[in-house]
């Protein structure tokens, strides 16, 4: 017999201890509350729950790191998801979302044949056509494509690269979005038809390793991409990589004071907490501040999930406007980013919280070339 949900992900061994509602970033600010989801759900073990506060999460995945009972509470709500969205059940703005990236590409609704128009003059970028080789293909993203604040984290990658001297490529208007977010929003059907027609496209190409901008590209292509057989990295390892090699070097001299922001696809969820603290703190004087909220800990920005085209009311304050706060805090005057989604909400969050005079948001790679 076919398992239910609720044996899938493990509901029936919930003790109700409630750590995985404790550890949600959203639970304080909206009515999602994954205890007692779990309770309804075991209630009411043969009908779906359906909660419309289940739009709210933005798939951190905190809350099934911290369940000492391996319930697997994200991976269940992405499932009732999925069960709306069967049913036309998602908010216009998602269905939008997802209707761009099927026409075009993107959740962004731009034109496929804008995707390089990140690419300036002062650039050496090469876009790579089918049959060449190349022995990095950077995979941009839908947000550093086309976004104009994600867009400098692209250039200042692209500059870094050029100066280690790395061979790289990109694949220009034949990249098409990787499908995180769509899989998290529940759309199982443009996922697989996304993963398959992206990695027919990949095997067009030669080249040794993908490298990504964006966490979520890199969480998708290495845990959920299954036939790919290359290796996946993201930017902030690649760069750790060539300071290490003397490739790149930087001497120290940024002056500012500098905190790490954990993007929750990069750090929480894949384990990648060192080599953006490496890379920092080779251009930093002073030594790059942590928040008290860190690596495994980190509050998330609510940038994942599909939350970039899902609006959450509420009257208290967004996780992104408490995180800046905690920056200054801390006595940040950066805060450092290594994410496009966390670069929107908290520079949004900056502006909200009335710190712009104090507090700036900026992507790695743009710090690195503060001093180019
Ligand atoms: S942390 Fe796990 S066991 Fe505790 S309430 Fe949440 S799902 Fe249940
Ligand atoms: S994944 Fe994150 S936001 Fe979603 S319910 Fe779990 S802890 Fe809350």
């Amino acid at each position: 017999m076919a398992q239910t949900l609720i044996e899938q992900h493990g509901l029936f061994g919930c003790v109700q201890c409630g750590r995985c509602v404790a550890g949600c970033p959203i639970s304080i600010r909206t009515a999602l509350n994954t205890r007692k989801l779990i309770y309804q759900s075991l209630l009411e073990s043969k009908k779906r729950v359906q909660s419309p506060d289940i739009w709210c999460c933005t798939t951190c995945k905190t809350c099934s790191d911290r369940c000492p009972k391996g319930v697997e509470i994200m991976e269940y709500i992405v499932a009732l998801r999925r069960y709306q969205v069967e049913r036309g059940k998602i908010e216009p703005t998602a269905r939008n979302a997802l209707e761009s990236i099927l026409k075009h590409g993107n959740p962004w609704e731009r034109a496929r044949e804008k995707r390089t128009e990140w690419i300036t003059d002062d650039l050496d970028v090469r876009i790579l056509e089918e049959g060449e080789s190349t022995d990095v293909l950077l995979f941009v993203g839908c947000t550093p494509a086309y976004d104009p604040e994600a867009q400098k984290s692209a250039r200042a990658l692209a500059k870094l690269l050029n100066k280690a001297g790395v061979d790289f490529a990109i694949l220009g208007t034949a990249e098409s979005c990787c499908g995180n977010e769509v899989e998290r929003m529940g759309e199982e059907g443009l996922f697989e038809m996304l993963v398959e027609e992206n990695t027919e496209l990949f095997s067009k190409y030669k080249f040794n390793r993908i490298v990504t901008i964006s966490p979520h590209c890199y969480n998708t292509f290495k845990n959920e991409y299954t036939a790919l057989d290359f290796e996946i990295i993201h930017y902030t390892q690649l760069l750790q990589e060539l300071i290490e090699s003397g490739a790149l070097k930087f001497d120290g001299k940024i002056g500012e004071n500098v905190i790490f922001h954990d993007p929750c696809f990069l750090g929480k969820q894949n384990a990648v907490f060192d080599p953006p603290r490496f890379v920092l703190q080779s251009a930093l004087e002073n030594e790059l501040l942590e928040f008290d909220r860190n690596r495994e800990r980190s509050q998330c920005c609510e940038g994942g999930g599909g939350r970039m085209w899902i609006e959450v009311e509420s009257d208290i304050e967004r996780t992104a406007e408490e995180r800046v706060k905690d920056a200054e805090y801390f006595g940040a005057e950066i805060i450092a980013t290594s994410c496009p989604f966390c670069m929107l909400t908290l520079s949004d969050a900056v502006k909200t919280t009335g710190l712009e005079d104090k507090l700036r948001v900026i992507d790695i790679s743009e710090i690195l070339i503060i001093d180019y």
